[in-house]
């Protein structure tokens, strides 16, 4: 049984958005300060999260430390009881990466957990993790056993239960998302209950809670699939940016390939023509693996050309040279699988106090992806909005989750604007958003819910059919809609 050190109260949550400083934006702006309390002009309390773009003033915040037992369960009951008296909701949060106030609840009761505790069953092929581990911590217990997370997204940042909570997905190869890998949740309902949920047990309030943003319950831990930690090493393929789709989904469908994942061509002047595929496979040396280190120095390097893209065509230039052509060989030997992911959101971060990173992410059929890449090159020039990078990843199917966005094998396009922080980039973002969700939809496609809420309330029935179930069920599971956050207010209450 392993026990890992915990982040210190609040500053580990607030270290978690990368040391960013507040920053202006007008006079009733947000601040952007991660779950940091910040007191407004009348000394509310004020959260945000890591979009510097959702401000939401709550009644309290805490920050509980608890390892998931009978203290940490009195606890959060005790913090749905005073809810219930004072007429508030209650919300959990780990990183508060999310970028739509999915862990702020409006005027109520803001909870942080921060519990790392891991233990690694190796018998079963598992681990638990109490809700607030971050993958940092899971990698940390790992790796000295020669384990190593099945599924978990490309930074190392994120909760363990929040990543089950918004099912996230990642690039280890062929798997749908994280939520497949979960055995079972334990979770305190908004009855009081504290209850497992597995696929034999409470099976539906299982399928709901995954990708649920956290609407069903607050859970304390789970256990979570791993696979072993092998040493790997990459292929690259150039290809035209119209077949990368397919080129992933063979990649990943080949013999032995364990982790894969696709770059497109970002320049102005070649938007999306050429796609990149890099797929590891295990190494014939897998002896004496390296400890993970917490962050590969290819990153460090690679920050000062990524950040210096904006703005700049010249760099963007010099950087699909460099992936396309040098990265082959640079960064191109031998990696143990958990080196690639140990990797925290902090190394890419942008300290420009005048901008924000923005993420979008669209999940397209593999046979659709030209069509995407056509629709692309429409709407993402014609904004002001400046992209710095875009990756694919290979999702399967997901048939569990209610609020599933891969009801069939998907190409993932995860893209990285840096957005100004003014009232016109916001709209100008907004804008380009719904635009490209029509596109996606109308290829038989979905977004990704933890992004900015700019998607109209229409097409997020168009993308998730079964969010007027999910809304009922859970009205019925928590009448009194103890759980609420801005998710809820934004998507789900109207339906
Ligand atoms: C730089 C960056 C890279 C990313 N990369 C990926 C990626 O590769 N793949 C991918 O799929 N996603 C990715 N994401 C999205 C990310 O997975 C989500 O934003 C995720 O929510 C982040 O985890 P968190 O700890 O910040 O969650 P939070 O924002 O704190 O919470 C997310 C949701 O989970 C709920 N929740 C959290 N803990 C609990 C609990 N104990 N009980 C009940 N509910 C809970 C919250 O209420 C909220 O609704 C990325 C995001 C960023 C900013």
């Amino acid at each position: 049984m392993a026990r890992w050190g915990r982040r210190a109260v609040l500053v580990g949550a607030g270290a978690l958005a990368g040391g960013w400083a507040a920053r202006a934006w007008g006079p009733s702006l947000p601040s952007r300060a991660g779950t940091v309390p910040l007191g407004d002009a009348d000394g509310a309390l004020v959260l945000n999260d890591a979009s510097g773009l959702s401000p939401t003033p709550v009644a309290s915040h805490t920050v509980l430390v608890e390892d998931a037992g009978p203290l940490l369960r009195n606890k959060l009951l005790n913090e749905i009881e005073d809810a219930a008296a004072a007429g508030q909701p209650v919300a959990v949060g780990a990183a508060r990466h999310s970028m739509g106030g999915h862990a702020l609840p409006p005027g109520g009761r803001a909870v942080t957990f921060d519990n790392g505790f891991v233990e690694p069953r190796q018998a079963a092929g598992t681990f638990v993790a109490h809700a607030g581990a971050r993958w940092s911590q899971v990698i940390a217990a790992l790796d000295p056993l020669g384990w190593s997370p099945k599924v978990m997204q490309s930074n190392n940042d994120f909760g363990v239960a929040a990543t089950f909570c918004v099912n996230a997905h990642g690039w280890p190869a062929p798997h749908g998302p994280m939520g497949a890998t979960v055995r079972s949740v334990r979770m305190v309902t908004a009855a009081g209950e504290w209850v497992t949920c597995s696929r034999e047990e409470n099976a539906d309030l299982f399928a709901m809670t995954m990708g649920g943003y956290g609407l069903t319950g607050l859970i304390t831990d789970l256990e979570v699939e791993m696979v072993p930690n092998r040493r790997l090493v990459p292929d690259f393929a150039d290809v035209d940016g119209a077949d990368l789709g397919a080129a992933l989904a063979a990649a990943v469908r080949a013999e032995g390939v364990e982790m894969a994942y696709g770059r497109l061509d970002v320049t102005r002047a070649r938007f999306f023509d050429r796609g990149l595929v890099i797929a590891y496979r295990p190494d014939a040396d897998q002896d004496a693996l390296p400890p993970a280190p917490g962050s590969r120095w290819m990153s460090h390097v690679s920050r000062h050309i990524f950040r210096a893209q904006t703005g700049n065509e010249t760099v963007k230039r010099l950087r699909w040279a460099v992936e396309a052509g040098i990265g082959p060989f640079a960064g191109g030997g031998a990696v143990t699988r958990n080196a690639l992911i140990n990797e925290p959101v902090a190394t890419l971060d942008d300290r420009d106090p005048g901008r924000t990173d923005i993420l979008h992410e669209y999940f397209v059929p593999v046979e659709a992806f030209g069509v995407f890449v056509a629709a692309c090159r429409a709407v993402i020039p014609a904004s002001y909005q400046e992209l710095l990078n875009v990756t694919l990843r290979y999702v399967d199917t997901d048939a569990e989750s209610w609020l599933s966005y891969a009801p069939g094998p998907r190409i993932a396009a995860v893209m990285l604007f840096s957005q100004e922080m003014t009232r016109r980039a916001e709209a100008d973002m907004a804008r380009m958003t719904r635009a490209l969700i029509d596109r996606v939809l109308d290829l038989g496609g979905s977004y990704y819910l933890p992004y900015r809420p700019h998607a109209t309330q229409a097409q997020f029935v168009r993308a998730y059919p079964r969010a007027p179930e999910f809304a009922a069920r859970k009205r019925e599971i928590d009448p009194d809609l103890r759980f609420r956050n801005r998710f809820w207010h934004d998507y789900l209450e109207a339906l």
